[in-house]
């Protein structure tokens, strides 16, 4: 229709058109291979990309794959696929084969954007996709992505009719299921991009450091948040802690983010160097529960922590651990506690409740669990191809996130466990994240994951996977008696199994694996 002076439909992509306009010179990204990019660069690489896909036969509302670790192809094609009218699909980097295949097929991909690293994970099933026009692989050579893009013809970026029109496709990491794509629009994502800038206090001048898969919900909505801003990327396509604490002190990052895992990892790369961070960094940790024992170890170095809440679902963070002026007071541990809580709505969110059954409010005491449920202009409008499971998602007007949780009295959620994952033992339920908790605060725990074991007497009996510390030596009766010290005596766990725990590629502990090697009946 007619352009309205008053109504112009939300896309994140109008953010690089702006930066480009305002502050074209200034630095937008630094690759992993210490390249910079000025908005211009960036803007110009987008539109290149747009061209080339149309070029490539791309129409609109058809798919373009991306396979690739955190570097510049992944981030200008957040702008430059849906600025070719096309729909991103950043596909996760850990996954088989068969699951390539699978995913490729389901959201019927045209075009497949390949890092060589990474290239022969999808080859052997690339010529049995149907529809499958173009491969297009990152590599410095003649018919490789650079090659690719310098011969193509720049067309504008363009801006949806449509604000709800698609933008992207991300499948969930299927901890829990097999993984069901989660289809962001136009609109959600410039809401939730919005929101994450509030929410990590992003600014003009900070410099932000990709730690979080750009592929996990994409990025979190940060590959366009930092860009709203004019805020530095710094791409990284390998988290190492080492590595990650050298490029903070060379780049004067500010921010940056990851699962628990990352955050471990910084944790020990620290201690192991007592290095003095400098800069001020905010790390803001989501995607699994963090314990209160390595937010106030990340605090004691002087890293700000912002605790992040939120699934693919939910185009990543819905709920953040607003820091509250009466917590000055507390001392490090306690206050650490209050921030391993997950908190409130974001900005974006309308409502988050913790809900009954029949989507009753339970009482606000810290202790009746119930199911968090969600209401937000960033909630998908549904799962590619798949009405089932978005009318179950989405019963009665609200999303269901899965995942069971206490409200307290100052009006903060906190998450106790997936429902999934909630152990039964004689009829109590334990909070699989308490015990956790419990054990990060020994001295030799680096991580831990406790899970349900079937029991004849008790139904299940709680058992604690649990990886040590570099070179931390430790029983299985000292930690449960460490524990016994802490937690209710029918919460500790009946046994303590050492060793590493398997993680999904974004860095959660798959504890469906864990429950798997571990049936043998207890004691
Ligand atoms: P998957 O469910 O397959 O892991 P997601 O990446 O969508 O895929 O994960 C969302 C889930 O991760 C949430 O439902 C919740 O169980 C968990 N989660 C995310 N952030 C947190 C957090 N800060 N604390 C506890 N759990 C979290």
């Amino acid at each position: 229709g007619e352009p309205q002076a008053n109504d112009v439909p939300l896309s994140p992509l109008s953010f690089l058109l702006r930066m480009a306009e305002i502050k074209g010179d200034d630095e937008a990204l630094v690759t992993d291979s210490g390249r910079v990019l000025t908005w211009a660069d960036l803007l110009d690489r987008a539109e290149r990309l747009a061209g080339a896909l149309r070029a490539a036969g791309v129409r609109d509302g058809e798919r373009v794959a991306v396979l690739a670790p955190n570097d510049a192809p992944l981030l200008e094609a957040h702008y430059g696929v849906p600025g070719a009218g096309a729909v991103l699909v950043a596909l996760n980097t850990r996954l088989s084969l068969a699951e390539y295949a699978d995913l490729l097929r389901r959201s019927d991909v045209r075009v497949l954007i390949v890092d060589e690293a990474l290239a022969d994970r999808v080859e052997p099933v690339i010529a049995g996709i149907d529809g499958l026009r173009c491969v297009v692989t990152v590599a410095d050579r003649p018919d490789g992505y650079e090659a690719w893009l310098a011969a193509a013809q720049a067309v504008p970026l363009r801006l949806p009719d449509d604000e709800r029109a698609p933008l992207a496709i991300n499948f969930t990491s299927g901890t829990t299921a097999g993984p069901k794509g989660a289809v962001y629009t136009h609109r959600g994502c410039y809401l939730n991009a919005m929101s994450q800038v509030v929410a990590m206090n992003l600014r003009a001048d900070s410099t932000y450091l990709w730690t979080l898969p750009m592929f996990h919900c994409s990025g979190w909505c940060f590959t366009w948040a930092v860009t709203a801003v004019g805020a530095r990327h710094v791409a990284l396509r390998k988290v190492d802690p080492d590595r990650v604490l050298d490029l903070i002190g060379r780049y004067d990052v500010t921010h940056l983010c990851g699962a628990p895992v990352v955050l471990n990892g910084l944790v020990e790369a620290s201690r192991r160097r007592t290095a003095e961070l400098g800069a001020e960094v905010t790390f803001a940790v989501g995607g699994a529960p963090p314990t209160p024992a390595a937010i106030a170890e990340m605090r004691e170095i002087g890293v700000e922590i912002v605790h992040l809440y939120g699934m693919t679902e939910t185009y990543g963070p819905s709920l953040v651990c607003e820091l509250r002026p009466e917590w000055a007071e507390l001392d490090a541990s306690a206050l650490a506690r209050k921030v391993s809580r997950q908190g409130v709505r974001t900005l974006s969110v309308e409502s988050a409740r913790v809900v009954t059954g029949d989507l009753r409010d339970v009482p606000a005491d810290g202790e009746t669990p119930g199911e968090l449920a969600i209401r937000s202009n960033t909630v998908i409008s549904h799962y590619l191809d798949d009405l089932e499971a978005t009318a179950r998602a989405f019963a009665g007007g609200w999303l269901h996130t899965g995942d069971a949780a206490v409200r307290h009295p100052d009006g903060y959620i906190e998450i106790r466990d997936r429902i999934k994952d909630v152990i039964i033992s004689g009829g109590e339920n334990i909070s699989s994240i308490e015990v956790e908790n419990a054990l990060a605060d020994h001295p030799a725990v680096r991580e831990s994951a406790v899970v349900a074991r079937a029991h004849p007497k008790w139904g299940e009996v709680p058992v604690a996977h649990v990886a040590l510390r570099d070179g931390a030596v430790v029983s299985d009766h000292e930690l449960i008696d460490w524990l016994r010290d802490r937690i209710a005596h029918f919460k500790v766990p009946a046994a303590i199994v050492f060793g590493e725990l398997p993680k999904t590629a974004t860095g959660k502990i798959q504890k469906s694996e864990l429950r798997a090697i571990d049936t043998r009946p207890s004691i």
